[in-house]
């Protein structure tokens, strides 16, 4: 098989030819059709994670088919269409896992981050954590919604039932999440980059009853704000638009650091949560609702080998939606 291999943190990935390995027992391989690219990708590259490992392989929104099942995998057969998450396997005995929080398992390995993720031709996975996909909805249409998608899921669902909702930051987790949000009936308030104009049209264009800059004021207050920009500086901005009681959700892995703020910014009950990984249920949850939602994802595609590419442009905000990797 071919991949995009992160060789040395914070240089481009390189083209690698790489050998065939023997599955073990429990694990998929996976031809892989489509792989989004995610902000925390540009986190795994940058050496923002603790632990970081090379060579590693990124991508953890893969969407393909299975080609080899190894021994003692049950509910699965060849060339059925799975998508394999961040979430990529968890111990199972541990406190967090005994809990039904595997999201904040203490020995869990990622996809793309601590095991080999799909910016590759193929890719090997732990089957208890692919999700059948079903033939409804094409690959790359399919593929965002596996990080962006359940993320902005999870983070919906923590920020509570409140009609108003802020987004910060709307690329590739908030344009999928302002259609779940306006499908539940809620008001979606969506904040850019002052002055992007751009991104605040197609906001608009998805629904969203207001957009703005990060620098303004809603209109009204927000029950509940979800940032999924990884500056710091947004969370008391998120804080003064949210009601008494109001909730502010961090939905990334890494932010850089939040100013100090007057403690009457989080008083009368204000809340800031913070929102890790995933669990095996909601994928389940969100995989199963997103076909009568009718989630459009607005994607760039890129070829495989162009994955610098498609990182640079996601860094520099070039595109809006999600980017996706096609072999
Ligand atoms: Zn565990
Ligand atoms: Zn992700």
């Amino acid at each position: 098989m071919k991949a995009m291999v992160l060789n040395k943190l914070g240089e481009r990935l390189e083209w690698t030819d790489i050998a065939d390995r023997q599955l073990g027992p429990g694990e998929i391989r996976v031809q892989v059709s489509a792989c989004g690219v995610c902000r925390t990708d540009l986190h795994v590259v940058d050496g923002e994670l603790p632990n970081p490992q090379v060579p590693i392989i990124p991508g953890h929104e893969i969407v393909g088919r299975i080609d080899v099942i190894g021994a003692g995998v049950e509910g699965l057969h060849v060339g059925e269409r799975v998508g394999i998450p961040w979430l990529g396997h968890t111990c199972g005995i541990c406190p967090y896992c005994r809990g039904n929080q595997e999201n904040l398992c203490d020995r869990p390995l990622f996809t793309g981050y601590t095991r080999d993720g799909g910016f590759a031709t193929a890719t090997i996975a732990d089957a208890r954590y692919a999700f059948p996909l079903g033939e409804a909805g094409s690959d790359v249409a399919l593929a965002p919604l596996l990080c962006a998608g359940l993320i902005g899921w999870r983070s919906l669902v923590i920020a509570g039932a409140g009609k108003k909702l802020g987004l910060y930051g709307f690329g590739a987790a908030a344009h999928i999440v302002a259609q779940v949000a306006k499908w539940q009936g809620r008001s979606v308030f969506a904040f850019t980059r002052p002055g992007d104009v751009s991104t605040q049209a197609f906001a608009r264009s998805l629904g969203a009853a207001w957009a703005g800059g990060s620098d303004e004021a809603p209109p009204e207050l927000l029950d509940a704000a979800i940032i999924f920009a990884v500056v710091g500086d947004l969370v008391p901005l998120a804080l003064k638009a949210v009601r008494k009681g109001g909730r502010v959700i961090c939905a990334g892995i890494h932010m850089s650091d939040i100013p100090s703020f007057p403690y009457r910014l989080l008083w009368e009950e204000r809340q800031i949560v913070s929102v890790a990984n995933l669990q095996r249920q909601d994928g389940l949850d969100f995989l199963r609702l997103a076909p009568d939602i009718g989630i459009v994802t607005h994607t760039t595609t890129y070829p495989l080998n162009q994955a610098n590419q498609a990182l640079a442009d996601l860094r520099a905000g070039r595109f809006e939606g999600a980017a996706v990797l096609v072999p």
